[in-house]
């Protein structure tokens, strides 16, 4: 049994109100990879970059004890590119530049070792990508998870509606929810969205914490107010990440688990932006992931 992550591995140049980075290392799978690897240790990654993504990068993720046999280093390529500038509402951003590079003709390779996956995090990359992935196990996966973003919905609609509906759990956040659904209300986008293939979704609200709904149950999960918030990148990213690897280590699929998951994809998201890009999320103790875990439990919990 293994948990195999796809997505982005990038590089990214960030400005924030507390500073600006040039290209540093990012990406959707490098940040949910990370972020499962606390919680799973037979994490894999399916990913590809250009030959300019230096060797101590890639090392960033073979310290957590992740799997990179299945990321493939193109010779003369790019890698891909993403710049974005958040503003002083760290909940907002613009997207400064999308260079898709080395992903724009990108096969993914499925290595034979990588077959016995249980448990996928399709990370945000092109939906056509994703599906394939999917179509390249020789077993369906127990749990397959979806991120994705606006970027996607704007220029490949009608791949991304055809991979949604071979998912578990969608992951978006409230803006692409209302995107992709038409719906302002975000209980109706819920429901318009559970129709088209996805048994659970989860609506990340930034700031604010995230939703999930289920049939006709919701779970709302704060997010913990912080008072630094240094690099929102990734947070989306931590979060899947954190939510799926949580369900691979307990093993069952329900909506009690997924609500516990949601509070430990959470709890890694809010360490994450503790600093800029992968470098909190790098190096974490399980000391600190329980100690914030518990601040979530403190959070929120009352008695009537
Ligand atoms: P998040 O902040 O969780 O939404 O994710 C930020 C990460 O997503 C960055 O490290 C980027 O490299 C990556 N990213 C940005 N745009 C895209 C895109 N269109 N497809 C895949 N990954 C992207």
């Amino acid at each position: 049994m293994s948990l195999l992550v796809i997505g982005t591995v990038a590089f990214d140049a960030i400005e924030t109100p507390f500073g600006k980075t040039d290209k540093i290392v990012g990406g959707a799978a490098t940040y949910a990879s990370l972020a499962a690897s606390y919680f799973y240790k037979k994490t894999k990654i399916v990913a590809v970059v250009g030959n300019d993504f230096p060797a101590e990068n890639i090392q960033i993720l073979k310290n957590r004890g992740i799997d990179v046999e299945g990321l493939q280093i193109k010779e003369g390529e790019k890698s891909f590119f993403w710049s974005g500038k958040y503003h002083n509402d760290m909940n907002s951003r613009d997207t400064l530049a999308t260079e898709l590079n080395v992903l724009a003709n990108f096969d993914p390779v499925i290595p034979a070792s990588y077959q016995d996956c249980s448990y996928l995090m399709l990370g945000n990359l092109t939906p056509q990508v994703q599906q394939t992935v999917i179509k390249r196990l020789h077993k369906r996966p127990k749990l397959i998870v979806m991120d994705t973003m606006n970027f996607w919905m704007d220029i490949a609609l009608p791949d991304l509606l055809e991979t949604i509906k071979m998912v578990d759990v969608l992951a978006i956040n409230d803006a692409e929810a209302r995107q992709l659904s038409g719906e302002y209300s975000l209980v109706k986008a819920a429901h318009k969205i559970l129709t088209m293939g996805p048994k659970y979704l989860i609506i990340k609200k930034g700031e604010h914490g995230a939703l999930l709904f289920f049939e006709d149950k919701i779970f709302a999960a704060p997010a913990l107010p912080l008072a630094d918030v240094f690099d929102p990148t990734g947070a989306g990213d931590c979060f899947a990440g954190g939510f799926i690897g949580y369900l691979a280590q307990v093993g069952t699929i329900n909506f009690n688990n997924m609500k516990n998951a949601i509070i430990f994809g959470s709890a890694l998201a809010s360490l994450c932006v503790e600093k800029f890009g992968t470098e909190r999320i790098s190096n974490l103790s399980d000391e600190e992931i329980a100690n914030r875990v518990q601040q979530f439990v403190k959070l929120s919990s009352f008695t009537l």
